[in-house]
């Protein structure tokens, strides 16, 4: 881990004195992961493709300024497919959905395309794979998430949610040597390892999945985090309430150190309050989040003294994602 800032970009003596040190760290990664990214070109692309309305079940990605913004082209978010009419379009979202979500698009003949992310795939993979060889399955994750409630719907008879600690007690299984954790992608990799320690105290034997199902984005921005945390006196982090991974980064600030942290959906969230007292403040996003909504909250520090940015980098990610196969066969040979 390095945190990488180019000597050109030093502010002068004289420049940090002007300011009284005020400075902003900005985690680099942050924002958009490869999964988010497919997931909004496919409703995009649809759009373009098939004209308005695509209906898309759930919102596509957790984030207020994206659906929003989808929604003004003409993408209509519904919660369940049962609210589609007959026959119409539909993009499954991002997080993912049970085989029932399936079956009940295929009855209404809903024509689909399923913008899951392939990492969130891999977990499904993985529950059906264990299911089939007779595991009994405990998936770490937030009740009620989308994603939670896709992989369990994989195998609902093998899995059970462990969401907090004292969910640990409450498991039971068939042959304490043929249980498996798996979990979902957007945890806090430390808490998530606290439970895996939690639940091997019960069960000895627990197998670990065949590799990490906490995705690359989620571990990557929170490993960005905790690297300038302990030098911040307020972490910002641009995310909504309802998306997993923004709201698991405000509690790694605050666990590595940061004196303070928010979650905010834009800069005009942001409170003159928290920044008394503040000479350093960190700014990072979840990864479902548009670079322009941190630039908003970089120009809003830069009116009030904070001007100085130092881009704080430990790692560079170049994951893409192909985009789902039945819009790519759709879409023009000189498309993209
Ligand atoms: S956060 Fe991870 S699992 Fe979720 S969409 Fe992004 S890459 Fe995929």
């Amino acid at each position: 881990m390095s945190a990488s800032t180019p000597a050109a970009d030093q502010p002068t003596v004289d420049q940090v004195d002007a300011t009284n040190g005020k400075r902003v760290l900005l985690a680099k990664p942050r924002g958009y992961c490869a999964g988010v990214d497919r997931a909004v070109v496919t409703v995009e692309k649809a759009l373009e493709t098939y004209g308005p309305p695509v209906y898309v079940r759930k919102e596509i990605v957790h984030n207020r300024h994206v659906v929003d913004s989808l929604r003004e082209r003409g993408a209509i978010f519904v919660d369940e497919a049962d609210e589609v009419p007959e026959g119409a379009l539909v993009v499954f979202s991002a997080h993912g959905v049970s085989p029932a979500v399936h079956e009940q698009a295929s009855e209404r003949n809903l024509r689909t395309i399923d913008a899951t992310c392939p990492l969130v795939t891999k977990v499904h993979q993985e529950a059906k794979r264990f299911a089939r060889e007779d595991y009994d399955i405990l998936l770490i994750g937030h009740e009620g998430h989308e994603e939670v409630e896709g992989t369990a719907g994989e195998a609902p008879e093998h899995i059970q949610l462990v969401d907090g600690p004292e969910d640990v007690d409450k498991v039971s299984v068939r042959d304490p040597s043929k249980v498996i954790w798996l979990s979902q992608t957007t945890l806090s990799v430390d808490e998530t390892m606290d439970r895996v320690d939690q639940l091997r105290e019960r069960f000895p034997a627990l197998q670990s999945p065949p590799s990490d199902d906490i995705c690359y984005a989620t571990q990557n921005r929170q490993v960005a985090v905790k690297a300038m945390a302990a030098e911040c006196d307020l972490v910002l982090v641009v995310g909504s309430q309802n998306s997993s991974n923004s709201k698991r980064l405000v509690e790694v600030a605050l666990q590595a150190g940061s004196k303070a942290s928010h979650l905010i959906d834009f800069a005009k969230e942001i409170d003159e309050e928290w920044l008394t007292d503040v000479v350093t403040v960190g700014v990072t996003s979840g990864a479902s989040v548009p670079d322009i909504l941190v630039m908003d909250v970089l120009a809003w520090l830069a009116e009030r003294g904070w001007a100085e940015v130092q881009e704080v980098t430990t790692a560079n990610e170049k994951i893409a994602f192909a985009l789902p196969r039945e819009l790519r066969r759709d879409l023009p040979k000189t498309g993209s």
